[in-house]
This record gives C-alpha cells, sequence and structure tokens, in this order.
C-alpha cells in the first residue's frame, strides 16, 4: 500500500500532536499524515488522572523499556516507561505543567542554536495555551493546551507550602511566570477532571483539522532516503506493510529513544555500529544516540498516621465517596495530578539559580515481593537536581523494528549530580522539620533517620531513587560535528528530514518536559512553513 502526503509525521506524542495540528490548521491546501505506532487511548485509566500510577508498568500503551544496568546505581536495571499511545508519553505521565528557566533556553541559543533563547521560544509556549488564570505576558488563552490549577483539598499541602516558607523558599503563585524559585501549587493539564494529553488536546475532534489524517497502529521502521533526501517512510499499518511518501518533509517525533531508534534503522547514525548490524550507512552522524539524560528522583517518606492523605481517602467509606464525587462532578483525589506541591530550590549554596525540584504528594507507597504498589500512611517528598551532567547514550541492536534498544542513562555519574542530589534531599528534609509540619505528629519512614552522612544518603539515593521520567538530548540540536540537528531542526546532511521532541533538547529543561515538547513541536511548525513559503 502507498500513499502521498505534504508531511509525514512520525509520533503522536506531545510534541507530534502539537506540530501536526498546527501545520494542518495553518496550512488548509497541505495533507499531514500523524503516524501513531500505538492504539487510541481507549482504556479509562488513561483519562482518570490518578490511574497514572497504574500505567507505569509495562502494557500495550507503554512501550515499557529497561536500562541496562546502570554503573552508578548498584547495576539496577531500571524501568522507563513510555507512551504508545496516541498522546505518547502525555497519555501516561503525571500532568505537572512546568516549563523550565529562561536561562535553559538561553543557554540552548548560546550553544549555536539561534532563534531558541527565552524571548524566542515564549510565544511557542503562550500560543497553543489556554490558561485558567488568563492571558498576560507569560500565558496566552483560547489554544488547544489547558492549564489549570489545582484545587487543593488536603490541608497537609498548605502546611507542607508553610512549612517550606519557614524554611527560606518564598511563596511563588506562578512557576511558569517571571521567576520559577519558591514553593507553589503545580499547574497542570486536566480539564474537568480529565486528563488532556496531547491527543485529547490537539486531535480531538472539533480541533483536528480535516486535512491532518491521524493513523494509529501505524509502526515506522524506516526513513526512506533518496540521493540525500526523506522521500517517506515505510511502516507496517496493521501489522501490514506500507510507504507514506512525503511530497515537503518527515519528521520524527518518537520521543528520546525512538527517535534515534528510527534514524539509525534508516542508515542514519554512527557508520560502524551501522555496518555491524548489517544497515547500509546513509549518513555517518556519530552523534545519534548519545547525549542522553533525564532526571532522578530522591524520596523521602514521612508517615503521618492521623492526617487526610490518599491513604485515609483510599479506605472503603471514603474512597466511596470519593467515586461518587469522581463519577457525578469530575471531582476529588482522583482528579489530581501525580504531584501538588513543587518547590524550585538552590541544593548547592553557590548556585545562581534554582538547581533542585520537589514534588509534594500526600501520598506514599511501597511495593510488595511481586512489584504490587502498597499505600501507605504518609506523604511523600520527592527531589531532584534539575541540571544533570551525566549523559547516557541509546542505540538499536539489531535491524529489527521489534527488537528493544540498549539503554544506558548513567543516572548519578558526575560528582556534580551526586551532590546536587544529596543536597537537594538534605534541603527537603529541612522543610519536613518546620513547625508548621508539627501538628501532623510525623516521623520519617524513608530512609529514616539513622541516614545522616553524605555518602550515606547517596547510598539511599542510588538504591531506591527513580527517573523522573524526562529523558531528552539523544538528537542534540547544535551547530558542531555531534550535532544531529541544527537549529532548523533538519537532520545533518539529509533534506527533507528534520526531528521534533525531547530528543532535540541540548541540554534538558529545569522541570518536566511535556510544556517544552509541546513548545518544540510549534516551533518547527513554524520553521516547516516558513522554509515553504
Ligand atoms: C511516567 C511519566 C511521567 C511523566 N510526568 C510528567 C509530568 O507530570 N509533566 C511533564 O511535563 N512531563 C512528564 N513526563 C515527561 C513528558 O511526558 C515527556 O517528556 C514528553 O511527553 C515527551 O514528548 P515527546 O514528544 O518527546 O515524545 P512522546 O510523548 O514519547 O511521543 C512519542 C510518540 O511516538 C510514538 N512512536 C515512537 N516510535 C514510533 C514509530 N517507530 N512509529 C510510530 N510511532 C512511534 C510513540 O508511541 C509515542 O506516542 C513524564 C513521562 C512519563 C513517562
Amino acid at each position: 500500500m502507498m500513499q502521498e502526503f505534504d508531511y509525514v509525521v512520525v509520533g503522536a506524542g506531545s510534541a507530534g500532536c502539537a506540530l501536526a495540528w498546527r501545520l494542518a490548521s495553518s496550512e488548509p491546501g497541505c495533507s499531514v499524515a500523524l503516524l501513531e505506532a500505538g492504539s487510541p487511548a481507549r482504556n479509562p485509566l488513561l483519562h482518570v488522572p490518578l490511574g497514572f500510577a497504574f500505567l507505569l508498568k509495562p502494557h500495550k500503551n507503554n512501550w515499557g523499556y529497561q536500562t541496562a544496568p546502570e554503573p552508578h546505581l548498584n547495576q539496577r536495571r531500571v524501568d522507563l516507561p513510555r507512551g504508545k499511545v496516541l498522546g505518547g508519553c502525555s497519555a501516561i505521565n503525571g500532568m505537572v505543567y512546568v516549563r523550565g528557566q529562561a536561562q535553559d533556553f538561553d543557554a540552548w541559543a548560546a550553544a549555536g542554536n539561534p532563534g531558541w533563547a527565552y524571548a524566542d521560544v515564549l510565544p511557542y509556549f503562550t500560543r497553543s495555551e489556554d490558561h485558567e488564570g488568563g492571558a498576560n505576558a507569560f500565558h496566552g488563552t483560547g489554544g488547544p493546551l489547558w492549564v489549570g490549577n489545582v484545587r487543593n483539598e488536603f490541608p497537609i499541602c498548605e502546611d507542607f507550602i508553610k512549612a517550606a516558607q519557614q524554611a527560606g523558599h518564598p511563596f511563588n503563585s506562578d512557576i511558569n511566570a517571571a521567576s520559577q524559585a519558591g514553593v507553589g501549587y503545580f499547574p497542570h493539564n486536566i480539564r474537568r477532571g480529565k486528563r488532556l494529553s496531547a491527543a485529547s488536546a490537539f486531535l480531538a475532534p472539533g480541533v483536528a483539522p480535516a486535512n491532518l489524517r491521524v493513523i494509529p497502529h501505524a509502526l515506522a521502521r524506516r526513513v526512506l532516503v533518496s540521493n540525500g533526501r526523506a522521500t517517506g517512510v515505510e511502516c507496517l499499518l496493521n501489522n501490514k506493510p506500507a510507504t507514506l511518501l512525503a511530497n515537503h518533509a518527515v519528521v520524527l517525533c518518537g520521543g528520546a529513544i525512538n527517535s534515534p531508534q528510527l534514524l539509525e534503522r534508516s542508515g542514519i547514525g554512527q557508520a560502524d555500529r551501522l555496518r555491524a548490524l548489517g544497515i547500509p550507512v546513509v549518513q555517518d552522524l556519530p552523534g545519534v544516540g548519545e547525549n542522553l539524560h533525564d532526571h532522578w528522583n530522591a524520596y523521602i517518606k514521612f508517615g503521618v498516621s492521623n492526617s487526610k492523605t490518599y491513604f485515609s481517602e483510599s479506605k472503603p467509606l471514603p474512597m466511596l465517596n470519593n467515586l461518587v464525587r469522581y463519577l457525578v462532578r469530575k471531582e476529588g483525589f482522583l482528579a489530581n495530578p501525580a504531584a501538588l506541591v513543587a518547590v524550585f530550590y538552590q541544593a548547592l549554596d553557590d548556585a545562581d539559580r534554582p538547581d533542585a525540584q520537589i514534588h509534594f504528594a500526600p501520598a506514599a507507597s511501597n511495593f510488595d515481593a511481586r512489584g504490587n504498589m502498597v499505600p501507605m500512611a504518609g506523604i511523600t517528598v520527592a527531589s531532584c537536581g534539575l541540571r544533570p551532567t551525566s549523559r547516557g547514550h541509546t542505540h538499536i541492536t539489531s535491524a529489527d523494528a521489534a527488537s528493544a534498544p540498549h539503554i544506558q542513562v548513567n543516572y548519578l555519574q558526575t560528582d556534580y549530580d551526586q551532590r546536587v542530589a544529596v543536597e537537594a534531599f538534605r534541603k527537603a528534609r529541612d522543610i519536613l522539620r518546620m513547625p508548621a509540619m508539627g501538628h501532623h505528629g510525623g516521623s520519617e519512614l524513608e530512609p529514616g533517620h539513622a541516614v545522616q552522612g553524605f555518602g550515606e544518603i547517596l547510598d539511599y539515593i542510588r538504591a531506591t531513587g527513580d527517573p523522573v521520567h524526562h529523558l531528552a538530548g539523544s538528537c542534540r540540536m547544535g551547530n558542531d560535528d555531534n550535532a544531529v540537528v541544527d537549529a532548523a531542526l533538519r537532520v545533518r546532511g539529509i533534506s527533507g528530514l528534520r526531528v521534533a521532541d525531547a530528543s532535540i533538547m541540548p541540554a534538558i529543561v529545569s522541570g518536566n518536559t511535556h510544556a517544552a515538547c509541546v513548545m518544540i513541536g510549534e516551533k518547527c511548525a513554524d520553521l516547516l512553513l516558513k522554509e515553504k513559503h
């Protein structure tokens, strides 16, 4: 089967949905195909916000990747959930909406990427936004991407905010405005109690234009390149071979693990590696799959037996009430994002801007021997460094599109990342010691007060931490020999081929990554439209 479109976009995740929607709506005369390996989002857990906790294990809508043994985490293999469904990771993520810091984007521009400074990208954040607080210099209204505020029903969140202020963190009513620093509620992508993934925002009936063809169950196997130009994509459509030709451009939006895989399977990557797998080399690009990085969470679990938490709300009677409230009015804790309160702060005293983040939730859990989640009467303070310097890689291990890639993130590889992790953890612990938390009568369950020294805390973080799931950087944008795409997101050496997703970030943003991926999709649409006219 063969079909022809002006643009073929591979991957309906955060960036791909925004890009395909913007392209098709800006140019009604063009045809856009949006290919997605996964299915439409039929599982109800994909729509109930708190369902996210049940979507982290491998399943039909999760690629279910795993790292190789991580050398700086006692050789642990770490699970890396990735959405395989319309919406991509935004269909299984924690739904908090954080853009990062202005300096992140200024640094991208300074590293040889003109057009990516904060002043350049801010309009791409705001133009698809529908901000609950209204439009201002930092926010937009009227776009498909609803950004709402937490309706907090847990007094312990207010106390945690007060405690953070007592520990010296100023209250910040909008962490996506002039300054990210301080403590405040997370903005989120939950509309009327339901998850607003990139697919529910940009591909919804009445939003997606008729010239945008969304094609689920379409696994792209390789990009077709002829005389140095990408001409289309070879894929499996409902398990049958198909070719989609692109008159103008192919854009890969497969995410930080899958976009480099697709390049490599298309013969674009490290020449020796490709030859060894029997893949004809189309373009030798040594940076493909390199520079992979992520944020790493450290947890403090604090027991609070008499306070209102998700644990108390999950007992049979309150749970019945919560279910009824959710079903009738889409309210209650089932409609909450993964974390309610954020703190952005300096872990290292000599940092010139926040280098650490806390995700706070009035919930705690553990896992039993079979890996099932066991709720605990407590709260969780998760801290992570924001600008890791550890770098890993991901590469295919076979030409077969069905085989899993090798992934080595090298979490906590550098001294800097280890120091930030430990100091971020200590400052998170300080908040819990403040008077505002006193009347909850709680105590630290994990790691417990015996764990105090730098080495002990680091050992605990290595043994029990988790990824924050913000994988980025594996098709790095830049102007040097190891860059994969240039500042216009064009794959170096191949015309008509771009990458637009978390993989192009030269360095991860200081915060959660969905908002920046939507921005990258928006910007890529503009770059394509400008090139055409
Ligand atoms: C568990 C979890 C929690 C998270 N929590 C948050 C949060 O609360 N806030 C936040 O901002 N960020 C969060 N993130 C991160 C954020 O969601 C991702 O960084 C972001 O969605 C990545 O967007 P993307 O466009 O790069 O790729 P993705 O959203 O991953 O999209 C890639 C898409 O391409 C498809 N695809 C891949 N290969 C192929 C192929 N060969 N053929 C066809 N289709 C293909 C995939 O199936 C997928 O749908 C979380 C991520 C996870 C996994």
